[in-house]
């Protein structure tokens, strides 16, 4: 015992704030114990996938040029569509982040004069400009495809009355986010999403839903696309990515939408047939491989960040008892001053970029200032320990990540020590 408490010290962390964890962490023993079994099972359903479709050593060989013939970016293509439960997938480093996948998305299903509906409120920051809430070069809007949303009610919980309005000829395609990205609401587990889509096609059959699957792989032991979303998309620096894949992005639906997406990523006429993948399939099965438990580990990480601010006093989103739906986990510590602490704790707490501190700046893409504290193998990646907060009321911070959960368990007691030493939380008031 001694010992630990001896490298704790060692890495800045007090006696004091160890032991507070210490205290917090004995509640979440069976939450964790109840993690761990999602992890079981999603490793299983990743192994059986990759055994299935017939994952060789071959699969790792570069490709180079037009990239015909990939036999490694063919197979991790099959092996995601039976992971996801649908009948093809597109994951390519030429979809280089989410947005992007998801903007190739959109723009495949939709032709002019058609209608998105998003039903669960405003999409991701980065989706305005894409779609033309706010103008953006090269916007859908700019092509004359109109947006309408229809927000949550006040519990989280979808406006089924306000979507059968809202849906009119011109709608064609359904969005869902299913994490609640920079916002604080509560993020949608997959059995409400499968509600709310046979709620949807009920009314009209012949509509796409697509789900902004983002921060939402492996949580559970069901996705979106196992409840009738005709697209899932998502990030390769996020959860499927598993911490390995240097880059990426993933759709994963039907063989309509697929082809469609295809097609628009490359170009009509060479669709999924070109696409170099140079040296990274290797990481890209591996991350998956790894995906399961990495995303459990932020997911531990996620409860326990929750149950330690709320100890002090800040609110936390979800609550620490709350059930999950994603990894990101909001805390509003009501100044920037505390944001500050809190993510320098995160940025001291890496394994790389330890020794820099952290500053707001205008990042491309949002609409403040944006502190992000990111000490990362993969440039950016937030399935790493990170943590982030636009510059403005209520001054929430989503944290998310962490490889392991020995780390993520440091850096969250890494930004305790921060605030305690600041004076910005008090682990002596009980
Ligand atoms: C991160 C995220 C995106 C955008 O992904 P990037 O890889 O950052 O472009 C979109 N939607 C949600 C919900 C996200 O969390």
């Amino acid at each position: 015992m001694d010992e630990i408490i001896k490298i704790y010290e060692k890495c800045g962390i007090s006696k004091d704030v160890y032991q507070f964890g210490e205290n917090i962490l004995a509640g979440l023993k069976e939450r964790f114990e109840q993690y761990d079994k999602v992890a079981e099972y999603n490793q299983l359903k990743v192994v059986e996938a990759m055994q299935s479709c017939r994952v060789s050593e071959a699969c790792f060989m570069p490709s180079s040029g037009y990239g015909y013939n990939d036999i490694g970016r063919d197979t991790l293509e099959q092996v995601y569509a039976r992971i996801f439960g649908t009948e093809d997938a597109l994951v390519r480093p030429q979809l280089t982040c989410g947005t992007h996948a998801l903007a190739v998305a959109l723009s495949s299903q939709l032709r002019p004069n058609d209608e998105i509906l998003s039903i669960s409120g405003k999409p991701y920051d980065t989706l305005e400009e894409v779609i033309g809430i706010r103008p953006g070069t090269g916007s859908l809007a700019e092509y004359g495809i109109t947006y309408r949303q229809v927000d949550l009610h006040e519990d989280g919980s979808f406006d089924e009355e306000g979507i059968r309005r809202a849906i009119r000829s011109e709608t064609k395609l359904i969005a869902i986010q299913r994490s609640k990205g920079y916002q604080t609401r509560p993020s949608l587990s997959v059995s409400a999403i499968g509600n709310v889509i046979r709620f949807v096609k009920s009314i009209r059959s012949d509509l796409i839903v697509m789900v902004d699957n983002c921060y939402g792989e492996f949580v559970e032991t069901i996705e979106p696309s196992d409840v009738g979303a005709d697209m899932v998309v998502g990030s390769l620096i996020k959860n499927p990515g598993g911490g390995l894949a240097p880059l990426g992005g993933y759709i994963a639906g039907t063989k309509e939408c697929i082809k469609k997406a295809a097609y628009r990523l490359t170009s009509p006429g060479l669709g999924k047939e070109v696409g170099a993948t140079l040296d990274i399939n290797r990481s890209l099965f591996q991350g998956l491989f790894l995906a399961p438990t990495v995303t459990i580990s932020a997911l531990k990480a996620a409860v326990f960040a929750a149950g330690i601010y709320e100890a002090l006093g800040f609110d936390a989103y979800p609550a620490a008892d709350a059930k999950r739906a994603d990894i990101i986990q909001a805390l509003t510590l009501g100044s920037p001053e505390a944001i500050s602490a809190f993510c320098n704790g995160i940025q001291s707490a890496s394994p790389v970029d330890a020794y820099l501190t952290a500053e707001p700046w205008d990042m491309p893409g949002y609409d403040s200032k944006v502190i992000m504290a990111a000490g990362a193998f993969i440039s950016g990646s937030s399935i790493e320990l990170s943590a982030d907060a636009p510059i403005k009321p209520p001054y929430a911070v989503y944290f998310q990540g962490g490889l392991t959960w020995p780390h993520a368990k440091m850096g969250i007691l890494k930004s305790l020590q921060k605030m305690v030493d600041a004076k910005l939380a008090d682990i002596y008031i009980n």
